[in-house]
């Protein structure tokens, strides 16, 4: 779930769960860490007519909650997908707003399939509420005017779609979402076009299920860190989306961390309680197995330098070294080198370094590469390879410098910025490159 702050990821699916938990039997609805697994019937059910489960020849859908605090965009890593598939949330009113434009290029360049969920059909002046209804039973109750508002509103959102490059139409008239993107009308607060947003997500899984998608559910597990948190007890544990094959609780696992892959053993894997059975003591309880498309809490020594977005794999039946190297790759991989001269950054975490990447290009700042990590030596070597000796600096997001890094940046030249707010960081660079020019005048 993607999109503009408050424009309602979190309303949707609590809406999505809230008529879940309604419509399924007791237990029916799974609750994992950082997501929410809905049963084929389920989904049928709250669909009504618009799915047929015996059409579908999936297990259901779960809903990743990505953590809201900080920018969690990294969806799509090179041995698998964290999402197969998003939902780019929009205010009908609102329209598209940065974070949409950030959300898009994301998913562009990630190449995951989506579709837009056109949120809060209700606050369209005159709209008659017709609760948890499909669409066109919801448009059916809409007068004229009020009709025509919803089309030009949804209208708008083509629009914008179309200057970033997707062609969109309302959903009912995609016949190939692959190649457009079906727009859903919904609200989250009244739940129209909730049964719709679930049928084009069934439909959408089936097919890519069915082209692209490869899982082998027994084979050692990969997955990708949601959070790294702090739980009594356990100490830092990880809360992790596993996408492909299972974890034991006996299995090694490589973990990327700030300062490259961690080796640890698996002490315990957990799965929260239901709310019924929850005692002082334990909100978890102990799994010796989890199998792909869950999420799970791993708890292990070692963990407090993990990162979130950084890939978890298990070592079991392989060479330690070949898994080792796989992390090492999957971490690489999100180091971006743009071929420019420009700043050197540094970031703690993924989505981090994401978000810091897209402020420099707003704020029109050349950037040479970008990496998670501490700040290292070997960084400020690369900071030193532009041309102009004045300009060069390196921008640390939220990590630490390391001893070595200090003194050569300061033997070299090299302006080292730290930060743990991103806006800070570009103006202090703003304010140390007015500074070069008020004094080369
Ligand atoms: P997020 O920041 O994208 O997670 O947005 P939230 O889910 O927190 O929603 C932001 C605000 O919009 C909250 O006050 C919600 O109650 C409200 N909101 C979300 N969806 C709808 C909707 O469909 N209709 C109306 N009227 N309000 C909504």
């Amino acid at each position: 779930m993607l999109g503009h702050v408050d424009h309602g990821k979190t309303s949707l699916l609590d809406k999505i769960r809230g008529s879940t938990v309604i419509e399924g039997e007791a237990g029916a609805i799974t609750q994992h860490i950082g997501a929410t697994a809905v049963p084929l019937d389920v989904v049928g059910e709250v669909a009504g007519s618009l799915v047929d489960p015996t059409e579908f020849d999936l297990p259901g859908l779960l809903f990743i909650d990505t953590p809201g605090h900080h920018s969690f965009t990294t969806l799509r890593s090179r041995g698998g997908a964290l999402a197969d598939i998003a939902i780019l949330v929009v205010d009908v009113n609102d329209g598209f707003q940065p974070q949409t434009e950030e959300a898009i290029k994301i998913l562009a360049d990630s190449e995951t399939p989506f579709v837009v969920a056109a949120n809060k059909v209700d606050t369209i002046p005159g709209w008659q509420v017709t609760e948890d209804a499909p669409i066109q039973q919801t448009l059916e109750a809409q007068s004229d005017r009020v009709e025509q508002q919803f089309n030009e509103k949804l209208y708008e959102i083509i629009g914008e779609l179309s200057d970033a490059g997707f062609t969109s139409d309302f959903y009912w008239r995609v016949q190939d979402f692959r190649s457009n993107v079906g727009v859903v009308p919904v609200s989250a607060m009244t739940g129209e076009g909730i049964p719709d947003l679930l049928a084009v997500l069934m439909g959408l899984a089936q097919r890519y299920m069915k082209e692209d998608m490869e899982i082998d559910v027994t084979g050692p597990g990969a997955g990708t860190v949601l959070e790294v948190k702090e739980e009594r007890g356990f100490g830092t544990t990880l809360d992790v989306i596993l996408y492909d094959g299972t974890v034991r609780a006996d299995d090694t696992v490589v973990v990327g961390g700030v300062n490259g892959p961690i080796v640890t053993d698996v002490r315990a894997l957990l799965k929260p309680r239901p709310l019924a059975e929850i005692r002082t003591e334990s909100r978890f309880e102990k799994v010796d197995e989890i199998a792909a498309a869950a999420g799970v809490k791993i708890a292990a020594p070692d963990l407090d330098d993990a990162i979130a977005g950084a890939p978890v794999r298990v070592v079991r039946n392989r060479d330690l070294d070949d898994v080792i190297a796989d992390v090492q790759a999957e971490l690489a991989e999100v180091a971006v080198d743009t071929g420019e001269e420009g700043v050197v950054v540094k970031a703690d975490t993924l989505g981090s370094l994401e978000a810091m990447a897209n402020a420099l290009d707003e704020a029109e700042i050349p950037m040479m590469r970008a990496e998670v990590g501490d700040i290292a030596p070997r960084d400020v070597a690369m900071a030193t390879t532009v041309e102009e000796e004045e300009y060069r600096a390196i921008l640390g997001f939220n990590v630490d410098v390391l001893g070595d890094a200090a003194d050569r940046a300061e033997q070299d030249d090299v302006e080292v910025f730290e930060s743990d707010v991103i806006y800070q960081l570009v103006e202090e660079y703003e304010g140390f490159v007015e500074e070069i020019e008020r004094r080369q005048k």
